[in-house]
């Protein structure tokens, strides 16, 4: 699949850049939009790892966005243990545009897993929504300061479907890698499939593996926060 497999930050993209680019559909699609011209409205914390909507080796960066997510939600619940619901909280309000998109991509998973629940919050929340441009397209990233947040790119919005885009990059908050070579009935396949591919829900496979990362990895960590609490 080709395009535009990572970026980081407006102020070290440059170095990426070319690794991004080498992979064809980037200039193609996006041509009017170059490197120098990315713009980044929300001014996104710089990135540490990534996963995108189209791309072939960012693969590196789900593990890193999702461990984010669960130490975040970890805190929560070792301060709470009477929580019974395991819920991650976003913040949408850096992404006015999508509004209706992540409303839907949340609404969407939380009617189809059941271990874990998203939830909107005027707050810092777990993650965070930002929206802008960026020639290499949305993705799923977190800031190297252990905060996980998903850029939704204003051009890809429109040439993909909007809904399975921010579906896409919340599977990655919920722990699911990119499968580029998947087929459309795959959310986790992105841009792989193409712009025609309007699905917008996890497939069987991919719904049993988030409730299983939830209830196995919340329980993980929770214990290295409890194991960091009692180290001081
Ligand atoms: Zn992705």
């Amino acid at each position: 699949m080709a395009s535009f497999p990572t970026r980081t930050g407006p102020k070290n993209s440059r170095r990426l850049v070319a690794l991004a680019l080498g992979l064809g559909l980037a200039s193609a699609a996006l041509g009017t939009a170059g490197p120098a011209s990315a713009t980044n409205t929300a001014g996104t914390p710089t990135r540490a790892a990534t996963a995108g909507y189209v791309g072939a080796a960012e693969n590196t960066g789900n593990k890193a966005f999702f461990d984010a997510v669960l130490k975040s939600v970890a805190k929560r619940q070792a301060a709470q243990p009477s929580l019974k619901v395991v819920t991650v909280y976003y913040n949408p309000s850096q992404a006015p545009s999508f509004r209706s998109q992540i409303s839907s991509a949340a609404s969407i998973w939380n009617s189809s897993v059941s271990n874990v629940k998203l939830q909107a919050t005027t707050g810092s929340g777990d993650f965070a929504y930002y929206e802008g441009s960026d020639p290499r397209g949305s993705y799923a990233s977190t800031n190297g300061h252990g905060r996980g947040y998903i850029f939704l790119d204003y051009a890809q919005n429109q040439q993909y479907d909007s809904i399975r885009v921010a579906a896409h990059e919340t599977g990655h908050v919920l722990g699911l890698p990119d499968h580029y070579s998947g087929p459309c009935s795959e959310l986790m396949s992105g841009g792989g499939p193409g712009t025609s591919c309007t699905n917008r829900y996890p497939n069987s496979t991919e719904r049993a593996r988030v409730n299983q990362l939830w209830a196995n990895g919340l329980a993980k960590a929770l214990a290295q926060v409890g194991t960091a609490a009692k180290a001081g």
